[in-house]
């Protein structure tokens, strides 16, 4: 199979300017494709150490390694998805396992999910506190069970009776985040620094098939029991094969109302845009109701988007030509 590629040039990573347009920049690319984000919101050079922003490169060089692996080797794009995220959940850089953000009740409660373009199968755990990487819970609703989402405590039971590794609450507990939880609390106002650092992942493999993958820590100082849109099918995540696969972050309220990742496979599949065009509606749509965030997006064809609204997106791409890491919204 021959995809179009699109060059990796500067501005292909551009946030609001990203271009999906093939038209531009199509040449020969490579059978297989991942694209992983690591959150989007307030990330700009003078927030930044070069120690900082190495450490972010290397982590999503890492991640990306991790699920090319998979491709190039000829595996599913579902596998690649999810082995993408896990490191990223792993790594307290992130908001997601591992140094996840605190809810105001002083604990962590996590949401994941998965989805399979192929036949649009579909997995997701809720406010998990005990499951390690819950990417492997959403996982494994997806196939173990005949549900879409669990959430809670039965999540947690689930994800145990699978064999998942289990861990106590405090595993995911780091001094960052607690100073982010009293900073909030004090301050009574949240800022998009105390939500980003959410992980996605979109890929094809060589069969052409998508699937897309979103974990999550959600929000500094959340009340116990919100659900953001990170395990929501349709809000941040989505895949069909033949029309495109969507990973979302951002203000999660503003995700879930406008159905940010079903809206965008819709235009691309109903409407015929493209998928640039396709994310800047959706985003606008989120601008509108005073929401930020970025989305991640792969076409059935290799084609790709990086599209943000907020100041900087942790993202990365690799192909069979190599990878590309990026993180603000002027590079
Ligand atoms: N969407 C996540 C949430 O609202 C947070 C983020 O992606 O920044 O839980």
């Amino acid at each position: 199979m021959t995809f179009r590629y699109l060059t990796i040039a500067a501005a292909v990573f551009l946030g609001a300017c990203a271009t999906s347009d093939p038209a531009e920049t199509a040449t020969d690319m490579p059978e297989w494709r991942l694209v992983i984000h690591g959150g989007a919101g307030v990330i700009t050079r003078d927030g930044m150490t070069p120690e900082k922003e190495a450490a972010y490169t290397a982590a999503l060089e890492t991640a990306l390694e991790a699920g090319a692996e998979v491709l190039r080797s000829g595996g599913s794009a579902l596998d690649a998805v999810e082995a993408a995220v896990i490191p990223m959940e792993d790594d307290p850089l992130f908001n997601a396992g591992y140094g996840a953000v605190m809810t105001a009740s002083q604990e962590h409660e996590l949401d994941a999910s998965i989805m399979d373009g192929r036949d649009r199968n579909a997995g997701a755990v809720a406010g998990v506190k005990r499951v390690r990487n819950p990417i492997r819970a959403a996982r494994a609703v997806m196939e173990q069970s005949e549900h879409v989402m669990f959430a809670g405590d039965g999540a947690d039971a689930f994800a145990e009776s699978q064999g998942l590794d289990m861990v106590d609450n405090s595993y995911f507990y780091t001094e960052r985040r607690q100073n982010a939880l009293e900073r909030v609390l004090k301050d009574r106002k949240r800022t998009a620094e105390d939500r980003h650092g959410t992980v996605g992942a979109v890929a094809i493999d060589m069969n052409g098939n998508l699937a897309a993958a979103t974990t999550t820590g959600g929000m500094t100082a959340k009340a116990a029991g919100r659900i953001g849109d990170s395990p929501l099918i349709g809000a941040a995540t989505y895949a069909e094969n033949g029309v495109c696969a969507v990973s979302a972050t951002g203000h999660g309220e503003y995700f879930i109302r406008v159905g940010v990742a079903k809206t965008i496979c819709d235009r691309v599949k109903l409407a015929g845009d493209d998928l640039k065009q396709a994310a800047d509606t959706a985003l606008a749509e989120v601008a509108d109701l005073g929401g930020d965030g970025g989305v991640i997006v792969i076409g059935a064809d290799g084609d790709f988007a990086f599209i943000f609204n907020s100041e900087g997106m942790y993202r990365g791409l690799i192909d069979a030509s190599g990878a590309r890491t990026a993180i603000y919204g002027d590079e």
